[in-house]
């Protein structure tokens, strides 16, 4: 199909043209494990409970599926909205919203259709964008189209950066950095928090004098602490990301205001209303991106345009998602075209298993290829998803028809 050149446009009238019956929805419960325990100074994650959601149903040409991925982890330590969440909304109201307005109005609704259906539970943003992610894809696979098309994004690569965790002792702090600077990252972001903040960082600043160095706090400081944090300019850091409790703008702002170091906020920004507002309040000069924390790729694209028409740094964040979403994520920063490298490594670099069938179209170390597979990312591997599936509840498009699978 042929595709705006305004990305916006494309996502909202993608389905327009599709008639697609849905038959049933299965959500998923999968478990993966990290390679490595993640260390923030909010908590220690070690597994990754995903939320899947696939799509089945049929469209002129016979059976489509499609498939969505929620951002939720195993605790509330990054988002209110934990896997537990996610899944019970999904169950008991998303999925069943979905399947009956498509049976009233007999085809599957468009993005922009969409977006008007999911403004009841804005609370439960992850949630949502999994479930727009899927019908998003199923209506890809059934034009063919991939979601790079779609958004007229090229196979230029998009810049990857790679996320440290906080580590026992600044020894094996900077044998990390050393190891991921060899293998040819130019962007780290380190986790800090008290106590492991001013000697880490100086530490990997006198290892690496010019690396493109980021620091993300995950909300760890207060206020009291801008004379300790206003220190850091001396580390010549690219970003120091989200000192201060997400509520918190106005500290944020007065942060700014001491330091030269840009302010980067995650946490806060749920909302395109609140990037609106953190940036008229100068609360931050560079934003983190995560689609799902905004409700998905509708709000992504605007926050997008956001940026784009204040001349913003943004990049892209990362949920360590399986290959399959962050694919997605690839797309969108390949369509911000942002300079700074994401949190976009490949998902086999931080899971034991990713569930995606073919290995990141990845340009060498430091780059990623979008993807050109119909639907919204690579195919995932229906074997590894069965294999690694530990609940699933499928809803039927008839009334009653739910069973759980155990
Ligand atoms: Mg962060």
């Amino acid at each position: 199909m042929e595709s705006s050149h305004d990305p916006a446009s494309a996502w909202s009238s993608l389905g327009d043209r599709t008639a697609i019956s849905l038959d049933a929805i299965e959500i998923r419960w999968v478990e993966l494990q990290l390679r490595n325990p993640v260390r923030t100074s909010r908590g220690v994650h070690d597994r990754r409970p995903v939320i899947l959601l696939r799509l089945i149903g049929t469209d002129p040409n016979g059976a489509v599926e499609g498939w969505g991925e929620c951002a939720a982890l195993a605790d509330t330590t990054y988002d209110a909205e934990d896997a537990t969440t996610s899944f019970a909304t999904l169950e008991q109201i998303l999925c069943p919203a979905l399947l009956s307005v498509t049976g009233s109005a007999g085809r599957m609704p468009s993005l922009g259709e969409f977006a008007a259906l999911r403004t009841d539970v804005a609370a439960t943003s992850l949630a949502g964008a999994a479930l727009e992610m899927a019908v998003a894809d199923t209506h890809l696979r059934s034009e063919g189209t991939s979601f790079a098309e779609l958004c007229s994004v090229g196979s230029d690569p998009v810049p990857v950066g790679a996320v440290v965790g906080e580590c026992r002792d600044t020894t094996e702090l900077v044998d990390r950095v050393d190891r991921l600077v060899d293998g040819g990252y130019q962007r780290i972001k380190m986790k800090i928090g008290r106590g492991w903040d001013v000697e880490p960082i100086a530490a990997v600043r006198r290892a690496h004098p010019g690396l493109f160095l980021q620091v993300d706090a995950n909300e760890d400081y207060t206020e009291s602490d801008i004379d300790h944090l206003a220190g850091f300019d001396r580390f010549e850091l690219a970003c120091l990301e989200q000192p201060f409790r997400r509520e918190d703008l106005s500290g944020h702002a007065h942060l700014a205001h001491r330091m030269a170091t840009p302010i980067c906020l995650d946490e806060s920004l749920h909302s395109v209303d609140m990037v609106v507002s953190a940036l008229e309040m100068e609360a931050c000069s560079v934003v983190c991106l995560k689609p799902a924390r905004l409700g998905g790729i509708g709000p992504a694209l605007e926050v997008i345009r956001v940026c784009s028409a204040a001349s913003v740094p943004l990049w892209i964040g990362g949920m360590f998602e399986t290959g399959f979403a962050r694919a997605v994520n690839v797309v969108v920063g390949a369509v911000s075209g942002t300079l700074w490298p994401g949190d976009l490594s490949p998902a086999h670099s931080y899971l034991r298993e990713d569930l995606t069938a073919q290995a990141a179209q990845a340009a060498g170390p430091l780059q990623v290829v979008p993807s050109r597979t119909p639907g919204m990312g690579p195919a995932l591997d229906q074997a590894m998803v069965d294999r690694h599936t530990v609940n699933m509840v499928r809803l039927g498009s008839k009334p009653g028809s739910h069973f759980g699978d155990g």
